[in-house]
């Protein structure tokens, strides 16, 4: 009789386990709470599906920090070209972009999300949605609560892939700590990652400038400088380059209380080619006209600079060069789980056997952003969540007994 596999959580992770385990002969059933599957992955396509990352190996794995040795190794198992060559093998060719990170040509996740369901049905893959994980029952069943009442069923494997904290609103709201905890299974509260900050600027300034971009400019924290782009949020400060210093500056406040980045409005330029341009420009302007002027800064670059300073000229242009090469801002708390790309916490390595079926649980499998380790945007996120699916799905298959043939 065929083996079972009961894969709860569609988002990448849970759909990437049902896919290898049905094709290695498992009969395979994916449940979800959400009424549709993958909605998280299909956000991540609004701003264009970062799938993975071209740079060398070795420094690609040296993005998960203190995890690197734990997730690394799933990742040479399932390399990003695996990833890469999965996409296009579901007809949707990839490129890399400037900056190394790889995307699918279409930008979006939905076409993919589309190819990817319609081959997961014919292969025998069933999805039930609106089925709630809460459990076991007495008979150590998994339980759900369904739209008919409660569902008991029993698998020979379960692959866990619930998410994060982040987005909850998208069906990862965290609540599977609770369940595991009931289990005797302890994971780390989960910590917005990839995330804004509030940050002390004036009412006034909040309300003029949320939304508007910050762009070109390199912003550092603790010896760190990134180059990228920030938006002003109504509380304070988002984006690209945020988010690459966003693991210590969180770190930093939870120590600290509080942490100051440095805005470099013009990285392009030395502090000497700011000072020269700034005298450039005939007196009596406005300051932000002086601003415009001698480089080009909008008028929300201006306005950082005078929350920053009473008086951003006092000194003359020398001065002000130094100013605009380093704007301080004083950021006072991470922005919540509700609106982070990912989140940090989960269940650690020490729950888990090398195959990341769970100690306590030994049926009972982890994958996905539901695992404690964290990393940039890059594509580094969803890479971990294919690898390490990848990488129970081989640990529960042959336990089974089944052949894992290679994924691609
Ligand atoms: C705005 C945004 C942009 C992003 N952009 C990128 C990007 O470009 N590149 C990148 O690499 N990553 C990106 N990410 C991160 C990426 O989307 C996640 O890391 C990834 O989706 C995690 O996959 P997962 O399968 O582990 O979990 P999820 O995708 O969160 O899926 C978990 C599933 O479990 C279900 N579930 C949870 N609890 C229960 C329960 N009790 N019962 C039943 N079902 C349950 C949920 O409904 C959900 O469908 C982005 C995230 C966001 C929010």
């Amino acid at each position: 009789m065929s083996k079972t596999v009961a894969i709860i959580g569609a988002g990448p992770a849970g759909l990437f386990a049902a896919e290898l385990a049905s094709r290695w002969g498992a009969k395979t059933t994916v449940y979800d709470h959400m009424p549709s599957p993958g909605r998280k992955f299909l956000m991540a396509g609004r701003g264009g599906l970062n799938l993975t990352h071209s740079e060398p190996l070795d420094r690609f794995i040296a993005r998960y920090g203190d995890a690197a040795g734990w997730i690394g190794p799933m990742v040479r198992a399932f390399p990003p070209a695996a990833l890469m060559a999965w996409c296009e093998g579901l007809g949707q060719p990839v490129f890399t972009g400037s900056s190394g990170r790889v995307f699918p040509v279409a930008m979006k996740a939905s076409p993919l999300l589309r190819a990817w369901l319609s081959r997961l049905e014919p292969q025998g893959v069933e999805i039930r949605l609106r089925h709630r994980w809460t459990g076991w029952d007495a008979q150590n069943r998994q339980t759900f609560a369904a739209p008919g009442g409660p569902v008991a069923i029993q698998a020979d494997a379960t692959v866990l892939a619930l998410g994060g904290g982040s987005w909850p609103r998208l069906g990862s709201d965290g609540g599977w700590r609770d369940i595991l905890a009931a289990r005797g299974v302890a994971s780390r509260p989960f910590a917005p990652a990839n995330c804004g900050f509030h940050a002390a600027f004036s009412e006034a300034f909040l309300e003029r400038f949320a939304g508007a971009p910050l762009t070109g400019i390199a912003l550092s924290a603790g010896g760190t400088s990134v180059r990228g782009e920030a938006t002003v949020t109504r509380q304070g400060l988002e984006g690209g380059a945020v988010y690459a210093l966003s693991a210590a500056l969180r770190d930093a406040i939870a120590r600290d209380g509080a942490a100051e980045v440095l805005i470099d409005l013009r990285p392009g330029l030395s502090v000497e080619r700011v000072a020269e341009r700034l005298t450039s420009v005939r007196g009596g302007e406005s300051f932000a006209n002086t601003m415009r002027k001698a480089l080009a800064l909008p008028p929300v670059a201006a306005h950082l600079l005078r929350e920053a300073y009473a008086d951003p000229r006092a000194g003359g242009p020398a001065a002000l060069a130094q100013r605009v090469k380093g704007v301080p801002v004083r950021l006072t708390a991470a922005a919540g789980l509700e609106r982070a790309i990912s989140s940090a916490g989960g269940l650690t390595r020490e729950q888990l056997d090398p195959g990341l079926s769970l100690r306590a649980l030994p049926n009972i499998y982890a994958t996905g952003e539901m695992l404690d380790w964290e990393a940039p945007t890059g594509g580094y996120l969803l890479q971990a969540c294919f690898a390490s699916a990848h990488h129970a799905a081989r640990d529960a298959a042959k336990r089974l007994g089944l052949t894992p043939v290679p994924a691609i």
